[in-house]
């Protein structure tokens, strides 16, 4: 299978080279040309197998100049118990007879970026093999928080790459922000930005288009790579935990062959629930795809109303990783549901880049709301929902998990559409500590902790253990400490690489 630009100028590339690229050059994203089906029969078989083996049959789907041995080894170095510490890898947690939780944050940085990103480089080494890549690989991050630390995490050394992550300075937590500053590896550059996230990826963005400063690289043997979740080669890890959930369901008896599942997904680039529609497309059954936003509600409008606006004040929430206002992979959803019309997507992402909207129409706007609903939660609910959460249900959720169990109860309120649904869990609720600590501790335990004693009495409190990824952190050796400003991305990443 070929993968092709969604803005029309690149075509018959393979999805070694899609990953390597991991942007198109005309700046779309790599798109498969076709998405392949999954029969029945082979949902059936699939029921039999565990997380790895799922994997290994979904991605073989896409990567047809993947052997089958390289497949497999890049599973089995992503998805295995010392990355991981449920062998599960993905289990589904049952709250309530229609209600289960996807947790997709047992791998390293407790995180669902996770997911993709212990199998990206993985992807990306057998690429570079395949394709005889002799230049270094560059790969630029631009984090809201939890890709940076998984992108690290992962790529750390790597042979052949580098990699360089740029998060911003006031817009992550402290764990998130201890957890890149510490990370160790020889190929490794974090730095800190002023400015907020969508300055971070704009000023990313930039680099990856300058041509000149692409070519001065390519002098010196590099050449600048994504792990962002524009690259096919994260959105694919992700197709595959959806449709493992809808074999557990299956296997368990929760459901029968044709029935269909709701998908709720706390929501930011667009790139998770980007990646169950693919799901959908497959052929797993979806009743809805439910989007939940925090109070960067860009995508509840564009699914309310067709039109999406990013002229608005960017807000600071309690769930970070979802403080966006441009969300790259609807780009590639608009692709496929005006069946590959690259001029069109081309000009709304122009209309999105000059004046900050488009507008997709009452026909497509339909295809829109056919599979999608959403809405949008507060900051002050989402503290609400990890509480009730936590005294109803005895069970503990981040602070963007319960973005999403919000906004699925309004969609039961508004719908009263009661299929079995399945909500992604998106971080281990001591990532977001602090909020988390201020929705269940009793007062007199919050008074005088910083963020990190304030884990300790939380698992304390609640007796649910803390990631082992996570106790210690505040006392390990801060080895980052570059900030620099928003126009000064692209110097720093020269003195990174010592350009000059
Ligand atoms: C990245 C992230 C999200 C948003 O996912 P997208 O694919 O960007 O929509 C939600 N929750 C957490 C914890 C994340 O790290």
């Amino acid at each position: 299978m070929d993968y092709i630009s969604s803005r029309g100028q690149a075509s018959g590339i393979s999805a070694a080279e899609a990953i390597i690229k991991g942007i198109a050059p005309d700046g779309g994203l790599f798109v498969p040309e076709y998405i392949p089906r999954l029969t029945e029969d082979i949902f059936s078989v699939m029921e039999g197998w565990n997380y790895q083996e799922r994997a290994r049959h979904i991605l073989a789907c896409y990567l047809l100049d993947f052997t089958e041995s390289e497949i497999k080894q890049c599973v089995e170095g992503a998805y295995n118990s010392k990355n991981f510490n449920d062998e599960r890898i993905a289990p589904l947690v049952k709250l309530g007879d229609n209600k289960y939780i996807l947790e997709l944050w047992h791998g390293p940085t407790c995180a669902f970026k996770d997911m993709a990103l212990q199998i990206l480089p993985h992807l990306m080494s057998t690429s570079m093999n395949k394709t005889g890549e002799s230049s270094e690989i560059v790969i630029l991050v631009a984090t809201s928080g939890d890709t940076g630390k998984a992108a690290l995490e992962g790529f750390s050394d790597v042979p052949g790459t580098r990699i360089i992550v740029f998060y911003p300075e006031q817009g992550v937590s402290e764990v998130q922000k201890r957890q890149m500053m510490i990370q160790e590896g020889n190929n490794v550059y974090v730095a800190g930005v002023r400015g907020n996230f969508d300055d971070a990826q704009t000023g990313v963005k930039s680099i990856f288009s300058q041509e000149d400063y692409n070519q001065l690289l390519q002098q010196k043997q590099m050449r600048l790579s994504s792990a962002n979740s524009i690259n096919w080669g994260r959105l694919l890890p992700q197709i595959v935990y959806y449709i493992s959930a809808y074999l557990d369901l299956r296997q368990g008896g929760s459901i029968k062959p044709g029935d269909k599942i709701n998908i709720v997904v706390p929501t930011g680039n667009f790139g998770n629930i980007l990646a169950a529609y693919y799901a959908g497309q497959m052929g797993l059954p979806v009743g809805k795809l439910i989007c939940a936003a925090n109070s960067n509600n860009v995508l509840t409008d564009f699914i309310k109303k067709g039109i999406y606006d990013r002229n608005r004040p960017f807000e600071k929430t309690i769930s970070p990783s979802m403080d966006i206002l441009i969300s790259s992979n609807l780009e590639r959803l608009l692709f496929e549901i005006t069946d590959h019309d690259a001029g069109k997507v081309k000009a709304w992402m122009e209309e999105l880049r000059s004046r900050g909207n488009y507008d997709v129409g009452p026909a497509v706007y339909q295809q829109v709301v056919d599979y999608f609903w959403s809405d949008y939660c507060s900051d002050e609910e989402t503290i609400a929902t990890i509480r009730k959460t936590w005294q109803e249900d005895h069970y503990l959720i981040d602070t963007h998990t319960a973005v999403a169990v919000n906004v699925y109860e309004k969609y039961l309120k508004s719908t009263g559409d009661h299929t079995l649904s399945v909500i992604a869990s998106t971080a281990s609720p001591f990532k977001f500590g602090s909020s988390v600590a201020q929705a269940v501790l009793p007062p007199e335990m919050m008074a005088g902790g910083n963020e990190f004693e304030l884990l300790y009495r939380l698992e304390e409190f609640t007796g649910v253990r803390m990631p082992a990824a996570i106790r210690g952190l505040e006392n390990r050796p801060i080895l980052h400490k570059t900030i620099c400003q928003v126009e000064d991305m692209q110097n720093t990443v020269s003195q990174f690489l010592n350009l000059e």
